[in-house]
């Protein structure tokens, strides 16, 4: 099963949940932001700082992303900070301005927020992260809730996650509806159970759509309003 959401089943979805939990990079907020911050900022900083060839630096550090990938750790400014003797969170701040929305991700959310569903933001990123984007961008006013999976001691993609999130916000699971980019966050959501699981295939407006397999998924957030 795949592919892209049809209005009617997108708009059918939407009317068959009273709560909307939602991913933010790359759901929301461009994610051309963090892919620009990790793939080029870091490690232009780490190479400075360590003196050594750009290069060389470059393919070091992608190589620890890669054995990082998924775990808590992969989303944590201190392990980053620690591992990598940089300060990120500066780095971060500096680079702040460069925090968007996703074409349509706020004409979405005023129009959800009209809605009167439950709107909860569920992010992997760090606490210190989220608060950063929160306060560059105002998404905090469109949510009853913002949460940090780090706070659940787990990540979205682990099957320990969503019993945890449950417990915490009481939702019904067949009435909910969860966005995300993120094919191992949204297979977990779907072993969970989550009755609407929908994919963004634009998560960076810099970069090409993707294709999505085995989830239904929209170009943006917009299209879950059925438009
Ligand atoms: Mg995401």
């Amino acid at each position: 099963m795949s592919t892209a959401l049809p209005g009617q089943v997108a708009a059918q979805f939407w009317r068959d949940c009273d709560t909307v939990l939602l991913d933010m990079d790359g759901t929301l907020l461009d994610l051309s932001f963090d892919n620009w911050f990790w793939r080029e900022a870091v490690p232009r900083c780490l190479a400075r700082a360590r003196g050594g060839p750009a290069q060389e630096v470059r393919e070091r550090l992608f190589e620890h992303f890669a054995r990082k990938q998924g775990s808590l750790d992969w989303y944590c400014l201190d392990y980053w900070t620690r591992e990598l003797g940089l300060d990120l969170r500066a780095l971060k701040e500096a680079s702040s301005h460069r925090i968007r929305y996703l074409p349509g991700a706020r004409e979405f959310l005023q129009q959800a927020q009209r809605s009167g569903k439950r709107l909860v933001l569920v992010t992997n990123a760090h606490a210190e992260t989220l608060e950063v984007k929160k306060g560059v961008s105002g998404l905090g006013r469109y949510f009853e809730l913002c949460l940090s999976s780090h706070a659940f001691g787990s990540p979205k993609e682990s099957a320990e996650f969503w019993p945890r999130l449950q417990d915490r916000l009481g939702f019904d699971p067949d009435r909910t509806l969860f966005v995300d980019d993120s094919t191992p966050v949204l297979d977990a959501a779907q072993r969970f159970g989550i009755a609407g699981v929908v994919a963004v295939r634009r998560p960076d407006s810099r970069a090409p759509l993707r294709t999505v397999d085995h989830h239904h998924s929209v170009e943006g957030v917009a299209g879950l309003l059925g438009a």
